[in-house]
């Protein structure tokens, strides 16, 4: 079996452009969905994709397509691609690699003079972060129905602007939102965002599965009192019910190891004065597991646990559930097809599961879809410090160009 390279040099080239675009102190990039930096990397993606003869359209969303066509345009297509944005002092890889490593799959095709039978199509989504809209993967929630176009347009930033708004000002407004064509396949390319393949020396992840996730909005309800005259045993303490539920929660992730994930990460405390006993407390907890069953008892766990701690400190109590995926598995045809391929390059290799949300989740409710995975500089994700090397990222896009020419050759 013949197998392709591509051009390392032009990606890593391409990398530190895009890098600009945003950047910040300490080498990282700041690059938030439909802002001015956004639209830098989106005229530049799209100048590129028309260079290397691709049709450029993009949708009412935002998610730029840039179409490579097959000798054989009404099959239907291989898809690939991943977002252009990025958290707020984030990483310069995340999203973008995936992005960049599918143009390089296109130019090296083009370098190469191979057309294949179906058309490609490369994918820049919007707002996959979510960290200046919500909810995250919005474009491509969107773009496979699971969110409306209007809702999606009219979701606000902290500002209160609207992201159909921005989409017009930075001209990326364009024309239909749910995808209405069929799919072939969906690959997505992305840096693992955690240590686990660096700590194994592998250079290429086979995404598996990706984790369901819940969460939830935790309330406490006290009573605020003067830090100075209210004695010990008369009080009720918010802070004292979140102390026990922060290790609560950390405890329940043990408990349901391996693979669990349990944090509480964001905590807002009312009056938030040092002289003043809590009167509320409202705090997030965040749920990850690959197993749905063990997800269900994880929320089991969680409520009868609140319930005492807010007994025991005499707190009322509210739970608002915020999110709720389930796991999803991935197409296991093409899971096996990107394993295979990535044994022929000789990567070092590692069945993953997911921890992170991924447009290619949402993508495989439409389609067939996998994931790879490359190493990322001691797991470091949603950080300036974010990094990958150049070998992980000639593994990954020679990787992702491989498994595409498989599946755009199938007839
Ligand atoms: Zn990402």
């Amino acid at each position: 079996m013949s197998l392709f390279k591509i051009n390392s040099s032009r990606l890593e080239q391409w990398l530190q452009d895009f890098a600009q675009f945003g950047k910040t102190a300490k080498g990282g990039v700041t690059r938030l969905a439909a802002t001015n930096e956004d639209q830098q990397a989106r005229d530049l993606f799209v100048q590129l994709a028309k260079l290397a003869n691709c049709e450029v359209r993009f949708d009412a969303i935002g998610n730029i397509f840039a179409r490579k066509i097959g000798k054989n345009p009404k099959l239907a297509p291989v898809l690939t691609g991943s977002h252009g944005d990025s958290q707020p002092q984030g990483g310069r890889f995340d999203g973008i690699y995936g992005v960049l490593a599918g143009l390089e799959v296109l130019y090296s095709l083009n370098d190469q003079q191979i057309q294949t039978e179906r058309t490609i199509e490369l994918v820049m989504w919007t707002n996959e972060e979510g960290s200046r809209f919500t909810p995250s993967m919005l474009g491509s929630s969107v773009f496979t129905g699971l969110l409306s176009l209007e809702d999606a347009l009219n979701k606000t930033d902290v500002q209160e602007i609207k992201l159909g708004d921005e989409l017009k000002r930075i001209g990326y407004a364009g024309n239909g939102d749910k995808c209405d064509y069929p799919i072939h396949a969906v690959i997505e390319l992305h840096i693992e965002q955690g240590p686990i393949l660096e700590q194994e020396n592998k250079l290429v992840g086979v995404v598996t599965h990706a984790m369901g996730q819940k969460w939830y909005e935790i309330t406490f309800g006290a009573m605020a009192g003067h830090a100075g005259t209210v004695p010990m045993n008369l009080r009720r303490d918010a802070l004292l019910g979140l102390a026990d539920a922060i290790i609560t929660v950390n405890n329940i992730g043990y408990q349901h190891n391996p693979n669990a994930r349990a944090t509480v990460g964001r905590v807002q405390v009312i009056p938030n004065s040092s002289n003043v006993i809590a009167g509320q407390v409202t705090f997030s907890v965040e749920f990850r597991h690959p197993s749905a069953q063990m997800l269900e008892n994880m929320n089991d766990s969680l409520r009868n646990q609140l319930n005492i701690i807010g007994n025991k400190h005499n707190l009322t109590l509210d739970i608002k559930p915020t999110v709720d995926f389930a796991p999803l598995t991935f197409d296991e045809r093409l899971v096996n097809i990107v394993r295979q391929t990535a044994n022929n390059l000789g990567y070092a290799q590692k069945d993953m599961v997911s921890g992170a949300g991924h447009d290619a989740c949402h993508l495989s409710k439409i389609a067939p879809t996998a994931m790879i995975f490359i190493p990322c500089i001691d797991g470091i994700s949603h950080n300036e410090l974010e990094n990958i090397t150049q070998n992980w990222s000639e593994a990954g896009a020679n990787t992702l160009l491989n498994t595409i020419i498989q599946l755009a050759n199938e007839v």
